[in-house]
């Protein structure tokens, strides 16, 4: 097995086990989650059952006391049961004397009476006593709480625990963590409560929740499985990933040593002329499998690897010598070059083109470079390149105007030829959109500041008609006029430009 497999293979199989742990984390993260929220929803639940309860058995004392009947009377024992037909948690209705209870609803007079426990007025007892009456809760009214085989545990109780109405599973250690709201993932054991303000009742609760490890084996293998894929996946992915771009950033940094970055040309159309006047130089690259790379990912992996210039120095080598003859042939022909900002800074850059305009004996009046760099950079020196360079005759053209970088303040900072107007402004021509609200705004400024209009991306006729009709003097470029070709299909789609000369 090779070294890089194996790293490979280690860095994946770490990553599983990375994925592992995440998915057991995140179980345990589940797990404590709905138990948080059960539970609330089970002291809530407790406190709302004990209110209602106390609350009816307050009604049926003051019901049961308010009566004038003769005590167990058949009268008596029909209120009673009346009153106990429509009670909702309440199991009996009784009378009581001298601590005995002598008849109750349910069970009428009773013979033998019992001797009841010394009166209580708690009102949430399981029987209460006040006077001669007694209330007996139903068991049922509380069976619901009853949860411990499912881990739940809760008091009701007053605030400070020292009257305990109802209890439920095992309260010990809610009295033991009185107060206390707790829920931590990593914790078994989860605390909450709550409290009626204006009655002073709580309802305590306690939540044995089971570790991610005690879930069924077989949700625990499911759980194992799946994050240990997912980690391994995605970790493989991103491996491949960084393995591609590192081999396209090999591929190109060949390519651009043994110069075999291509050009293609765009012909630019003088809308005014109805004729290509213009060309602009495209880089084109093809991969290991002969595959074209779109610029918009070369040249910018181009910039971050450092090696533009060396680009922006063959395409312009070979764009001056294609173009030669078509420049020999009309003095008005130019060829417009994308140039980065770096390019531009570079006193190297500079001289190298001197040289080739030199060697060439062209004109530098027949050579456009344009901005394409989207990122902010120094004005200053850039303002002094655009000079130097537009002194010597060279024109210069801010690409892509109206996005990124390429905007108002640029022009406000540089001194230009022409704007390129992107091919998103072209492109909403005809829709409600701003941004075709704004193409009408950018003629007229551009216009006013008497610079040349390149419109980029003119894909239908109905985008150029509008151009033609709103901004006559612009120069159209786009699939509608011609796609970038090669330069031996240059010729053809420009015959009014009759190259005398043969290529360089
Ligand atoms: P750009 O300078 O704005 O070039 C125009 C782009 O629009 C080209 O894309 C061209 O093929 C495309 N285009 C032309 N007509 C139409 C149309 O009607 N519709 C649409 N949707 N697109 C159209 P390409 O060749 O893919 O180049 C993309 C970008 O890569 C260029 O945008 C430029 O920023 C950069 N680039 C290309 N070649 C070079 C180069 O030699 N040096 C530098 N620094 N950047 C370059
Ligand atoms: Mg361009
Ligand atoms: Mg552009």
């Amino acid at each position: 097995m090779g070294k890089r497999l194996r790293f490979f293979s280690g860095v994946v199989l770490l990553a599983c086990c990375a994925g592992m742990l995440i998915g057991l984390l995140l179980g345990q993260l589940y797990i404590a989650k709905t138990g948080r929220q059960q539970l609330r929803h089970y002291t809530h639940a407790l406190l709302v059952r004990g209110m209602a309860v106390a609350e009816e058995q307050r009604y049926i004392l003051e019901a049961v006391q308010s009566l004038s009947t003769p005590l167990c009377s058949d009268a008596d024992l029909n209120q009673l049961r009346f009153l106990l037909v429509r009670a909702v948690y309440i199991a009996d209705i009784g009378r009581v004397l001298n601590g005995k209870s002598i008849c109750s609803a349910a069970r009428g007079a009773i013979d033998v009476s019992s001797q009841l426990p010394p009166p209580d007025t708690r009102i949430t007892a399981d029987r209460i006593m006040q006077g001669q009456t007694l209330v007996v809760t139903d068991p049922l009214a509380f069976s619901y709480f009853y949860k411990s085989s499912q881990g739940y545990s809760g008091l009701l109780a007053a605030r400070n625990l020292q009257s305990i109405y109802q209890s439920f599973g095992y309260s010990d250690a809610i009295r033991a963590n009185h107060g206390r709201r707790e829920h931590p993932w990593w914790a078994t054991a989860h605390f909450e409560y709550e409290c009626d303000d204006r009655s002073d009742i709580c309802a305590y609760s306690q939540l044995q929740v089971p570790s991610i490890f005690q879930a069924p084996p077989a949700i625990l293998a499911g759980l194992l499985f799946i994050s240990m894929a997912i980690g391994g996946s995605a970790c493989a992915a991103l491996l491949l990933a960084i393995e591609k771009y590192r081999s396209l950033n090999r591929q190109l940094f060949k390519a651009v040593k043994r110069k075999q970055i291509e050009v293609h040309y765009q012909p630019l159309m003088c809308l005014r002329r109805g004729k290509f006047t213009a060309v602009e130089a495209l880089a084109r690259w093809k991969n290991r499998r002969g595959e074209y790379v779109s610029p918009e990912i070369f040249i910018k992996m181009a910039e971050d690897m450092g090696i533009i210039g060396l680009i922006t120095r063959q395409i312009t080598r070979q764009a001056l010598r294609d173009m030669y003859c078509f420049m020999q042939a009309d003095s008005e022909f130019y060829v417009s070059i994308n140039v980065s900002v770096s390019d531009l800074l570079s006193a190297a850059y500079h001289d190298f083109l001197d040289n080739e305009i030199r060697k060439l004996n062209l004109d530098p009046r027949q050579v456009m470079l344009e901005i394409t760099e989207r990122s902010t950079s120094e004005h200053g020196g850039l303002a002094k390149a655009i000079g130097t360079l537009r002194n010597k005759g060279f024109k210069i053209a801010l690409d892509d105007f109206g996005t990124g970088y390429s905007n108002l303040d640029y022009l406000s900072s540089l001194t230009v030829d022409a704007i390129k107007i992107d091919k998103i402004f072209t492109n909403a021509i005809g829709t409600d959109s701003i941004n075709a609200k704004m193409v009408d705004l950018l003629f007229d400024l551009i216009q006013f500041l008497q610079l040349a209009i390149i419109v980029e991306g003119i894909e239908t006729a109905g985008q150029a008609e509008y151009v033609a009709a709103h901004c006559p003097d612009a120069i159209g470029q786009g699939w509608y006029y011609s796609y970038p070709l090669r330069v031996d299909e240059l010729a053809e789609k420009m015959p009014h430009i009759r190259p005398a000369c043969c290529r360089i």
